[in-house]
């Protein structure tokens, strides 16, 4: 945000009677800086993809595609996004697991750069519906884990990519390929990464293993896609990742390497580290309660449209940036507990919060909520829905998505007529009966 209460100009508060809350909105020049200023300090052979699943709102991931990142995808829906966002079929990739004949069949029929295939079975599964010279790409499960991710993909049993182990003994099948050119390798190593130097030796980690592979199995060196899983801080322990050190360390081993294999396309992806800090999750405040001598701000939106900020399932509560919207310069010297409106005890957005005097309608702003909001969090629970979206771009605020209404939650669902209650048992027989077997 260009500060917490006004976006570009407009304030929060414009927004929020305008467009209703709950409310995300997003600030695309925070978005553009985001990326500009990551492109102007990295290597020139790395290419920056946009990984969609962060934020797949299709404006934007619009932005991103204008500003020449690429867009990393892993649905149907996601793909058909890139496609709306006007991202070229050679700036598309596609990964994930479990991918279906219908998406795969989607990602040849579009052309993307590449497939990133996650298992042995589905290089042949996408090897039998190819059409000849396909390149694909190998998301390798790599033999060291990660240094410094909150959550960590690589070196463990998963369900992601194929074991480096196994990629070094799987030469017969891949000389079996008769469609698709495995022409590079995908790792990606985690989330959350706050620490630069981790970031640098997971990257040298995933070069040597794509130069080891490459020369063991003799498949060239096209694309390497190093993953990135760049954090931002959200806890008040945290700082933001220091961008020169990581620059200074990924241009090094990447400069290496591009000089080795000159055209080699290195792609780098990133989700949170793009859109998480172009967003705030504006909520308004209901009602002002006390609970055995602790105070409570009832909002009209919670974890059901913000989980990750809820943090269900982390061992100890730690509060997203949260701020009063309406009094600007007043002193935070209350202590509230700010939750939604849910029926569980689980809905609450931050824990002994430090915030000026809040009275019923209020705005209160969630920070760094642009990444892993809307589309990571129960929206259907309780049935209240997704929320408005809107972006604001060149000092215009744009809603992106509309809220959703009853008849969106109610509509996808059938009505079947109970059957008609048969007769009582007991005015039928004068006793209870035993269901026959
Ligand atoms: C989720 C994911 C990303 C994006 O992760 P961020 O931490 O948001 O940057 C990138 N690549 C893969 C394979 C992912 O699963």
């Amino acid at each position: 945000m260009t500060d917490a209460f006004t976006v570009q100009g407009i304030p929060v508060t414009d927004l929020a009677d305008r467009f209703g809350t709950p409310l995300y909105v997003y600030d695309a020049e925070v978005l553009a800086d985001a990326y500009t200023e990551l492109r102007r300090r990295l290597h020139p052979a790395v290419d920056i993809f946009y990984s969609a699943k962060a934020n797949p709102n299709v404006s934007v991931c619009a932005v991103m595609r204008s500003l020449g990142a690429g867009l990393e995808v892993s649905s149907l829906a996601e793909l058909a996004t890139a496609r709306w966002a006007g991202t070229a079929p050679d700036d598309v990739i596609f990964l994930g697991p479990g991918k279906s004949e219908e998406e795969l069949r989607a990602c040849l029929e579009y052309g993307i750069a590449a497939v990133v295939c996650e298992s042995l079975e589905e290089l042949e599964t996408l090897d039998r519906l190819s059409p000849p010279g396909r390149r694909v790409l190998l998301r390798v499960n790599p033999a060291f884990t990660t240094k410094g991710a909150r959550l960590s993909m690589g070196g463990k049993p998963r369900q992601f990519g194929i074991d480096h182990e196994m990629l070094l003994g799987s030469g017969s099948a891949l000389r079996a390929l008769r469609n698709v050119r495995v022409a590079g390798i995908h790792a990606y190593m985690g989330t959350r990464i706050l620490d630069a130097d981790g970031v640098v030796q997971n990257t040298a980690g995933i070069l040597a293993a794509a130069r080891e592979l490459s020369a063991e199995l003799g498949f060239p060196l096209e694309t390497v896609d190093i993953g990135g899983g760049l954090g931002i801080a959200y806890f008040e322990n945290e700082k933001d990742l220091d961008l020169d050190r990581l620059t200074d360390g990924v241009n090094a081993v990447v400069g290496e390497f591009a000089a080795e294999h000159p055209g080699c396309r290195v792609i780098m992806e990133l989700g949170r580290y793009l859109a998480g800090r172009c967003g705030m999750y504006v909520v308004r405040a209901r009602y002002v309660k006390r609970s055995k001598g602790e105070w409570f701000v009832v909002t009209d939106g919670g974890m059901n449209h913000h989980m990750a900020a809820v943090g269900v399932g982390s061992f100890v509560k730690r509060n997203f940036p949260i701020r009063s919207i309406d009094r600007h310069g007043e002193l935070a010297d209350r202590m509230y507990t700010v939750t939604g409106p849910l029926c569980t005890p689980d809905d609450v957005l931050g824990r002994r919060v430090a915030l000026p005097e809040v009275r019923p309608g209020d705005l209160i702003g969630v920070e760094r909520s642009g990444a892993y909001g809307p589309t990571s969090s129960p929206v259907l629970f309780l049935s209240h829905g997704y929320p408005a979206e809107v972006l604001v771009s060149g000092a215009t605020a744009h809603l992106v998505r509309h809220r959703d209404t009853v008849g969106d939650l109610l509509g996808r669902q059938v009505l079947v007529d109970p059957p008609a209650p048969g007769p009582d048992p007991v005015t039928v027989t004068g006793t209870a009966q035993t269901v026959p077997e």
